[in-house]
């Protein structure tokens, strides 16, 4: 069962009349050549990292390995019972993705969705979901599959690799593949999922990596709380009846020219952007020496 673009994806979910998880499934059988309980069970393993990662710096700080990050988590949980201006419940996934980016950053389990350095938004987004809507880990399954069917198209016309096509390329997808699984987990439909794939991807682009020092600390761990924002935003939007304007194969293929035409200084060299600013280098020299 494989799928080579967005419309495909579509015609093969009308024409079966099923969604982009069961779709997605089929694919990945066919691929692994595993059953569904195999691929089921290997899902619930990366479930349960996510799960573990999107929690662990929450109540103590992870200091990553140069220092410049860690208990930013922490402060973003404890404020979100403050009656936040984002809400509770924006709060606590950014906090959630705040966690595992810290996680990340100190060389701790995570689960590269698609990469290291975009992977505190889908878990963020997944549990935070599974708490607003009391679900089991075995409910998000389908929302997990969901963001996988969006990461296949993306891997196959773009990039993921934030050093090939700026940060879009990462914070981008992963909050494409995740606006799309938080629809899919509300109920909506395939199209849907995809339209707020193409927003999604849309709101970010042209992001360059810009990454202080070349570590993936800082801005990326603010990145991935932005990004489950705007995988929280664009769901809502395309749950209230609005539509891109551009498909999300077209974004697709966009995002990758667009991050073809960005200069190297700025995809994850460390020599652009907040990077190149006097605190960036100031904190470049500590970490690596003159
Ligand atoms: S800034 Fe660069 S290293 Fe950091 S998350 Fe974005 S693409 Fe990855």
């Amino acid at each position: 069962m494989q799928f080579d673009s967005g419309k495909e994806l579509i015609q093969k979910c009308e024409k079966l009349k099923k969604s982009i998880a069961e779709i997605t499934l089929m694919q990945e059988m066919e691929h692994y050549e595993a059953t569904k309980k195999e691929i089921e069970k290997k899902i619930i393993l990366m479930l349960k990292i996510m799960d573990k990662s999107s929690k662990e710096a929450l109540s103590n700080p992870v200091l990553s390995l140069s220092g410049m990050i860690g208990g930013e988590a922490q402060m973003a949980w404890k404020y979100g019972k403050k009656k936040p201006m984002s809400g509770k419940f924006l709060m606590e996934a950014m906090a959630m993705a705040l966690s595992t980016a810290e996680v990340n950053a100190s060389m701790g389990r995570i689960v590269a969705a698609p990469t290291a350095g975009a992977s505190g938004i889908l878990p963020a987004a997944l549990m935070a979901l599974r708490n607003q809507m009391n679900l089991a880990l075995k409910d998000l399954i389908p929302g997990f599959l969901t963001a996988t069917g969006i990461g296949i198209i993306i891997g196959k016309h773009s990039t993921f690799s934030g050093a090939e096509g700026g940060c879009q390329a990462e914070c981008g997808s992963a909050a494409a593949m995740t606006s799309a699984a938080i629809i899919a987990l509300k109920g909506g439909t395939p199209k849907q999922c995809l339209d707020a794939a193409s927003i999604a991807l849309t709101n970010i682009m042209g992001l360059v990596c810009d990454s202080v020092a070349g570590l993936v600390e800082y801005p990326c761990a603010l990145r991935n709380a932005n990004g489950v924002v705007n995988s929280f935003t664009t769901a809502d939007l395309v749950l209230a009846g609005i539509t891109p304007l551009v498909s999300f194969d077209e974004v697709v293929e966009a995002m990758y020219k667009v991050g073809k035409s960005i200069p190297y200084t700025l995809r994850e060299t460390g020599l652009g952007g907040v990077a190149a600013t006097p605190t960036g280098c100031t904190i470049r020299k500590k970490v690596f020496g003159k």
